[in-house]
């Protein structure tokens, strides 16, 4: 948890607190180095963190490296001390980017160093998925690999550098394009206006569906790979739900941490949708145990998960299991509500629709108002981009995305230049 010997925010709070999941969550992805002290006692909330008890409705307190303490804190509070709470400084911008994933964080490179007034939104922490990835291994340039929460705070600090505006924990809710211009609504009501849109939403993890599901969110149940929490689970016997590449990681990474891991996986192979070096040193690590064909399909506990039930499918057998530590990654919903709402057509998974794939035997959509045809990566609204995951057809990497943002710049000044 703690990356160097730079100062660190003190987190005090109670481990069932989906809050306090949240702050250590966030403060992993930008990079902040904290420390976590889980109180167990009223005695220990009283000496530790100055509060009468452990329901002293105070908690969770953060206390800074310069003394500032905040009480009942928040991933807003935390993001508004930090100063990167911000508002728009400007009426009306070149571009909009909405989504602060490798995508966006790459398009707000590109666009403010090629001289964009460029202002990036974003819902909750810089990094996207990547954020959460304990290592990528196979970014170009870093032979050892990089922390997702790295890579994204170095991109963050370079589209700053280029004059980049970067709204965090700000959610774009509703977008709409009036007398040619974007205009996306944030949820606090904030107006954004830009000559060009991209959307760089991502996915996000798909839940398990179950009833109580919601209820251990952050109190035993995560989505990801939990790269905040590896260090908590030492030596303890995690869960982890999922056969693809960000379950794969996430197993080896609690491994090298010391817990014992049992990697939960529907499919009957682990070479169904994980890379073959993973698949490789899963078999070669004797604290990863795979169940295949099987699912999780009960949760119970109290403040916190205390047991899972799991089924095999193909022996129907069921057996209940303890754990504390449930991590889901379970692959991606698309997060494009706002954009079919803005009239942008999506694929029938959700996914956003661009260029030539919007052609159907050579015809353009319906709503298409211009005499040209829509430029790759746009979508079906002129003016309106998107890039990364998603993008119908996209190809879910961290390089792709990066790749797709840096890209889409170039059909945005085509359009600033041409319409
Ligand atoms: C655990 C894990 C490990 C991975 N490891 C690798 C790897 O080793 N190598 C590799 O190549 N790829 C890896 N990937 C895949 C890679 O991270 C993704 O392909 C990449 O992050 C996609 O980038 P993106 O910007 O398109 O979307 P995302 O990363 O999904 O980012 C989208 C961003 O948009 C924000 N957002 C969503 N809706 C809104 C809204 N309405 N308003 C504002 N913001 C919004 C989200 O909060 C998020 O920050 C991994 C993924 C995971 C989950």
């Amino acid at each position: 948890m703690m990356k160097s010997a730079q100062p660190a925010v003190r987190i005090y709070g109670t481990r069932g607190s989906a809050a306090c999941y949240s702050i250590r969550d966030f403060l992993h992805r930008s990079d902040i180095p904290f420390r976590w002290t889980d109180l167990a006692t009223d005695e220990q909330a009283s000496t530790e963190a100055r509060v009468s008890g452990l329901d002293d409705a105070r908690l969770p307190i953060c206390v800074f490296p310069d003394g500032a303490r905040l009480e009942r804190a928040t991933v807003r509070q935390i993001t508004e001390k930090l100063g990167w709470f911000r508002s728009p400084s400007r009426e009306e911008y070149d571009l909009a980017i909405y989504g602060a994933g490798p995508a966006g964080l790459s398009a707000a490179v590109y666009a403010s160093s090629e001289g964009l007034k460029t202002i990036l939104i974003e819902r909750y922490a810089v990094g996207g998925q990547a954020g959460s990835s304990p290592k990528i291994e196979n970014y170009l340039g870093f032979p050892q690999g990089i922390s997702g929460a790295e890579l994204a705070e170095r991109a963050r600090e370079q589209a700053c550098h280029f004059g980049a505006e970067i709204l965090l924990n700000r959610e774009g809710v509703r977008g709409e394009v009036v007398a040619g211009k974007g205009v996306g609504y944030l949820a606090d009501g904030t107006k954004i206006i830009a000559r060009a849109s991209i959307c760089a939403t991502g996915v996000d993890y798909r839940r398990l569906g179950l009833p109580n599901e919601h209820r251990f969110f952050g109190a035993g149940v995560y989505y990801g790979a939990g790269a905040s929490e590896a260090m908590l689970c030492e030596r303890q016997h995690v869960f982890v739900v999922g056969g693809g590449n960000s379950a794969g990681q996430a197993a080896l990474h609690f491994a090298g941490s010391g817990s014992k891991v049992t990697m939960v996986v529907r499919e009957n192979s682990l070479k169904a949708y994980l890379s073959e070096y993973l698949v490789d040193r899963i078999h070669a690590s004797p604290q990863i145990e795979v169940l295949l064909c099987t699912e999780v399909i009960a949760l119970d506990g109290d403040q916190i998960l205390r047991k899972i039930t799991l089924r095999n499918n193909e022996t129907c057998e069921e057996w209940i299991t303890e754990t504390c530590w449930l991590f889901l990654c379970l692959g991606g919903v698309p997060q494009t509500q706002w954009a079919a709402q803005a009239g942008i057509i999506c694929d029938s998974g959700g996914y956003v629709v661009t260029g030539p794939d919007l052609l159907r035997n050579g015809s353009r959509p319906d709503n298409w108002i211009l005499d040209r045809d829509p430029y790759t990566l746009e979508t079906s609204l002129p003016g309106v981009f998107a890039a990364g995951d998603v993008r119908h057809g996209s190809i879910k990497r961290a390089a792709s995305a990066v790749g797709e943002g840096a890209m889409t710049i170039a059909f945005v000044h085509r359009y600033l230049e041409k319409g």
